[in-house]
Formats: C-alpha cells, structure tokens, sequence
C-alpha cells in the first residue's frame, strides 16, 4: 500500500477498509507518524494520545473482521478543535483560564461522532475562545499554514484546517461564529463548511455567541464533508436552540441531486478593492457552473456592510455574557496573588484571560449597559433582520451564492495583529451567513501567484444541506484543486 494514506479521503479509505487492502491500524500509524513528521512544522495538535487511538483502531479492525456492524466512518481518525468537550480530554479553549479543565461528559457532537465509529484523535489549537482570524490568540502555541510555514492558517478552527492539509488527519471537526470554519478552510486549502444554525447540537460546545455558533465539518473534498455532517448533526433535547424538524441526509443525496443550478453572484462581495488574484479564481469559477449549464444572476444583499459592524455587537455582548462564568473559583485558573474573594476573581480574570478575549468582554459589557443597550444591541438585532431578510429576497431567484471566502489569502504572523479591525475585516464575507443562521461551504479554487490556497465560497439555504453539498461538489469535479497539496516533509 502507498505510504500517503494519510492524504487519501475519507471516502477513499472506506472502499479500502471495507476490502481489507488497508487495516484501520495502519491508516492510524500512517497519521500518527504524518503528525510526528510534521507537526513541529505545523504546531496544530495542543495534545494527542498515540496509544487511545491504536486501541480504538484495533477495536475497528475486530469490528470489520468479526462481521459486526460498522458505522460509517468505523476507523476514520478525526481530530477535535479544543472547545468541542470529550470526556477525559482537555478542553482549554487555547486559553490560560481553562489551562487545567478536563471534561467530565462528551459533547453531543463527540458521542455522534463515535457512534459512527470514528477515531478521535487529538485536540487542536485555536483561537483564545474562537476569538480571531489567524489562530495567533491561543494561549498555547502559534499554528502555522502548511502552504507557507510563514504564514498564518486563518482561525479560529486554524489546528483543524492545517491538520486536514498537512495529512496529519483525514477529517477535523471545527466552530464556526463568524467565519471560523470556512476562512482557515479557504486559506489551508481543505473544504469547511458551516452548517445551518440548530441542525449540530451546541451541547459540550463552550459557548462563544450562542446565537451564532456552529460545530462544523472539515475535510479534503466535499462528499467527506457530508458524510461527517450527517454524522453529527440531528436533533437534540440537551441543546434548547435544536432544531427538531428533518434534517437531509446529504450522503445519499449527493448522489441523486445534480445541477444545472440557479446561482447568485452577489455585487457587494466584489468590491473594487478585492484582491486581484482571489477575483480572478472566483469568477473562472463561476465560468466553471456557466460551463456546465447553470444560471448565473446578479443579485443584491443591500446590508452586507452592516454586518460587521453588527457582528461584532452581538457577538461581544454573548461573549461578555458567556465568558462570565470563568470566575476563578470553580474549575478555573486561580491566581496565586489573590488574597480576598474579589481579587480571585478579578486576578483570576486578568491572568486568565488574553488581550482579545478582554477586548470582547469590554466591548460586549458596554453594549449591554444600561442606557446603551437600546442604542447598540437592540439595533443590531434589528440590523441582523434586514441581512436575514436579504438572503431571503436573494435566495427567491437562486438556488445559493457563489463568493470568495476570504478577502486575503494567508498572511504573514503578526502582520494583522496591531490593528484589531484590520483582523475583523477578514470575516466581511463570512460572518453574513452567521447572522442569517444559515448554511455555506468553502472549497479550494485555486493558487496564488505565492502558492497559496483561495477558498470558493458557496452559501446555501436554510436546511438545505443536501443541495449545497451537491452544488460544491459540481465545482470540485471539474477540477484537480481538492487533490493539492502543500510541499512539506
Ligand atoms: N473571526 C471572527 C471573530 O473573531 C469569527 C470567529 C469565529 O467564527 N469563531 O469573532
């Protein structure tokens, strides 16, 4: 067997697993010894456990050979970003307040996930709380891109994307707020998708914002993505924000859906300034769904650049509200200094957390205080409508939207970190779908003139998962993008 098993798909290894060419323990061996070749390059692990996971490989293995029941991804290693919660596991959040936490319970997403026969592996590094564009937040360690070791994987899911790209796994499940699955997917080059909001159970997912969080797929191609989407999504009575009603099973759809779709090229996602290079991939892939006989229409989403502005009020005011319960006194970092109750917490606070994830609290407690809360929160929320309303209006001439993920490609460390908007505004294409709840995939698209992964954004309708896999993957077969990898030993 080729020695790349860890570059192969998740689908790709189910036919081989199922034919018996590769063992479960061999395709583990083969990502551990990837993520030990590589991992000092790439930093995205914050810890694995080699032995748990040869264990459950094993475990896979006698499953298949005794004939019982498998699920669908029985032996198919999946790394975990550091909010979603597995009993036993740490779960930091890549922040000093939660250095020291061990999860007592599995998240739902975790017990779905193993129901299927998956095989956890390894905790990945983000951004502090998820909050940031570049995975330069965490406490921890700085996660860099596998294109360009130079360069940042985006974030907050920055681990979960560089371990995709680098074979240091074959799936990764992320969160994504305002953009954090899809931004490091476009920018390491994998496919991340955010699904709609309510169809992943939040449960065992430290919050961030609660109205905007998603646990979400990554993988190298799209049917992966389904496939690990339907593994964790479904309805959930721990999570009040579940959705209860049917949610596609989008691995079978994807082979029956098939286009030629209706597609909306939305005016204020191309603005003069984009960069030149992103444009260029994006409208060649628009050519790609003209070529295969889709509709392409011009639409308008009106309050686009509302949405950060709203964004950041809503998101910091859940956050604020969210991150209150790291007081020092439960399961939290203590400071040593502290001498009274309230320097416990406030101490406790001040070590604890970092400059960004103080920054939102500030900003979130301001907006919510008395006297301001009209002025700011309450209108956003009534701003985050009207962008809701957009996509409605759009999405009654189209079937969903083509744009670029990202306005950058990766860039240098430190070179967005002095100017906190300049990092914010890495999400004007992202953050949109968050505040409407609703579905949207990103896939490779293409390179840079610098080798550099540009991400292809498809946006999609409210639980109509089934039909956005199937137009991502219309794009990905017409090209060899997915099937690039970064150069890196
Ligand atoms: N970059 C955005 C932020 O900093 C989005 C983060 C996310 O999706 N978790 O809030």
């Amino acid at each position: 067997m080729s020695e790349d098993l860890f570059y192969k798909t998740a689908t790709e290894l189910r036919n081989l697993l199922d034919t018996k060419e590769v063992s479960a323990v061999e395709l583990m061996h083969s990502v551990i010894d990837r993520t030990e070749a590589v991992d000092d390059q790439v930093k995205a692990y914050l810890d694995t456990n080699a032995d748990e996971a040869l264990e459950q490989a094993r475990a896979s293995d006698e499953r298949r050979n005794s004939g019982q029941a498998l699920g669908p991804l029985d032996g198919i290693p999946v790394s975990i970003k550091d909010l979603i919660v597995e009993k036993g596991k740490k779960a930091r959040c890549a922040s000093r307040i939660l250095e020291n936490f061990i999860s007592p319970y599995d998240s739902t997403a975790m017990v779905n996930l193993r129901n299927t026969g998956a095989i956890p592996w390894g905790r990945v590094n983000m951004d502090e709380f998820a909050m940031g564009s570049s995975t330069e937040t965490s406490y921890f360690k700085k996660t860099a891109n596998p294109w360009d070791t130079g360069c940042i994987p985006g974030g907050s899911s920055g681990g979960s994307a560089a371990c995709v790209a680098a074979g240091e796994t074959i799936l990764s499940l992320g969160s994504d707020t305002g953009g954090s699955i899809r931004q490091p997917a476009a920018l390491c080059g994998v496919v991340g998708m955010k699904p709609t909001y309510g169809t992943v159970s939040r449960y065992g997912l430290i919050a961030f914002a609660s109205s905007l969080d998603q646990i979400g797929p990554f993988s190298r191609c799209v049917e992966d993505s389904a496939m690990l989407f339907d593994a964790i999504s479904g309805h959930d009575p721990l999570d009040s924000t579940s959705y209860s009603g049917n949610i596609p099973d989008c691995t079978n759809a994807l082979k029956e859906k098939k286009g030629p779709w209706k597609l909306g090229i939305p005016r204020e996602y191309f603005p003069d300034s984009l960069d030149p290079e992103i444009r260029t991939a994006v409208d060649a892939a628009i050519d790609t769904y003209r070529q295969q006989g889709c509709e392409i229409i011009e639409v308008d989403l009106p309050h686009t650049d509302l949405a950060i502005p709203v964004y950041y009020i809503i998101a910091t005011a859940e956050a604020s509200s969210n991150l209150a319960r790291y007081d020092g006194i439960r399961y939290t970092h203590r400071s040593e200094e502290a001498t009274n109750a309230l320097d416990i917490y406030f101490k406790s606070r001040g070590e604890g957390f970092g400059e960004e994830v103080k920054r939102r609290i500030i900003l979130g407690s301001f907006v919510l205080s008395s006297g301001y809360f009209d002025a700011y929160y309450l209108r956003a929320q009534k701003v985050r409508n009207l962008i809701r309303k957009d996509f409605n209006q759009a999405f009654q001439k189209v079937d969903a939207l083509l744009t670029p993920t990202s306005p950058p490609p990766a860039f240098k460390f430190g070179e967005r970190t002095d100017n906190p908007i300049t990092m914010y505004l890495s999400d004007i294409f992202t953050i949109n779908v968050n505040l409407a709840g609703i579905p949207a995939i990103s896939l490779p698209c293409g390179l840079t003139g610098d080798n550099l992964p540009i991400g292809l954004q498809v946006i999609g309708q409210a639980l109509k998962e089934d039909e956005l896999f199937a137009i991502a993957r219309d794009f990905e077969q017409a090209h060899d993008y997915w099937k690039l990898h970064p150069d890196l030993r």
